[in-house]
């Protein structure tokens, strides 16, 4: 089983009530079986939600607030979830303040983007899950 971010399988989670849909992952989730998850959700926050990023070493919503502990709250429910089911391997939702791999938005809510990770990408990676966009699911 691998676990996976749950708005790519057309889950409506997202911070504007809407999901992602991700055909290619939707096709993929017919072969092989997988965990969806939302760590925001997990975390505690209410769907809609305000949109949200990381900058410096917590995470502000579009209002100014510092949400840092729901987001790492809800990292730490996806990691005892996954552990309890022996998940080794995650598809996580690229640019996502919890999700996010490789990149994420820089903090000014301007749609730049700066080489990082998410809350909850950050610590599976060092609980040793391996962790893929995405796009990088296809392209291994
Ligand atoms: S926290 Fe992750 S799973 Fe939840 S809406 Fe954001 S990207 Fe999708």
């Amino acid at each position: 089983m691998i676990g996976c971010s749950a708005c790519l399988l057309g889950v409506a989670c997202r911070y504007d009530g809407a999901s992602k849909p991700d055909n290619k992952i939707i096709e993929f989730s017919k072969k092989e079986e997988l965990f969806r998850f939302c760590p925001e959700q997990l975390g505690g926050l209410p769907t809609p939600r305000p949109r949200s990023e990381i900058r410096g070493d917590i995470v502000i919503n579009e209002h100014g607030e510092d949400i840092t502990a729901f987001l790492e709250k809800g990292s730490e429910k996806v990691l005892e979830l996954l552990l309890q089911r022996n998940i080794k391997k995650v598809i996580l939702k690229q640019n996502s303040p919890s999700c996010g791999c490789g990149n994420v938005y820089d903090g000014t809510f301007t749609g730049k983007l700066i080489p990082g990770n998410g809350i909850t990408t950050e610590l599976l990676k060092r609980n040793g899950i391996k962790v893929v966009s995405e796009k990088e699911l296809f392209q291994e």
